[in-house]
């Protein structure tokens, strides 16, 4: 079944650069979390050079998914329910997409040509009224490369998902363990299957 979703979702966003079989195998692979910091590194650097080619907002969409076996059933699924609620908002304005799988989990990335701060309050939108908004981090970046916060544009910061607390202090603090927060994603993704709740 997994394979199945790998291969829709490269179908409908990848950008072509390699092979499906090269995203099962990544997706099959084991990480360690020096891992995690490469694939991170890989990105940022990968996220400039798109921005720098296109001269437009960028948006990135991960699974907040803690660990480092961030390639499950339940991360795909749930970057599969974002990443076409993404595309019905932005239809015509996307001038890139790509579908990758890393360390990091599957990725989602777009080019989108509209003005950053339009483009935050939109996916901002999505992270904290959506079911499963809460499970993604949307991080969203301007024509120049900088990123946008919430605060920048007058919103709340995040709360934990798990506690409603600020998500930067959990996080500060380490105050859920990796099973809690994984428990959390799973009812929360069993939830949405269970319920058939629609997120549109
Ligand atoms: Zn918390």
């Amino acid at each position: 079944m997994d394979k199945n979703i790998i291969r829709s979702l490269y179908e409908k966003y990848s950008s072509k650069k390699y092979d499906v079989s090269e995203l099962i195998n990544k997706y099959d692979k084991k990480y360690i979390p020096e891992d995690v910091l490469s694939a991170r590194e890989t990105r940022v650097c990968r996220q400039e050079k798109l921005i720098a080619r296109y001269k437009a907002s960028l948006i990135s969409i991960r699974v907040n998914y803690p660990g480092v076996r961030k390639n499950n059933y339940i991360t795909l699924y749930i970057i599969k329910v974002l990443y076409s609620i993404i595309v019905e908002k932005f239809k015509n304005k996307i001038l890139y997409h790509d579908f990758d799988i890393t360390a990091e989990g599957p990725i989602g990335t777009l080019v989108i040509n509209e003005l950053k701060e339009n483009v935050k309050r939109i996916t901002v939108d999505l992270e904290e009224n959506l079911f499963l908004g809460r499970c993604v981090d949307i991080d969203v970046y301007g024509k120049m490369g900088e990123s946008i916060s919430r605060r920048e544009l007058g919103l709340k910061d995040r709360k934990c998902y798990v506690c409603q607390r600020s998500a930067q202090s959990c996080v500060r603090e380490r105050r859920h363990g990796i099973e809690e927060v994984e428990e959390f994603i799973r009812k929360r993704y069993e939830d949405y299957i269970k319920y058939s709740i629609k997120d549109e």
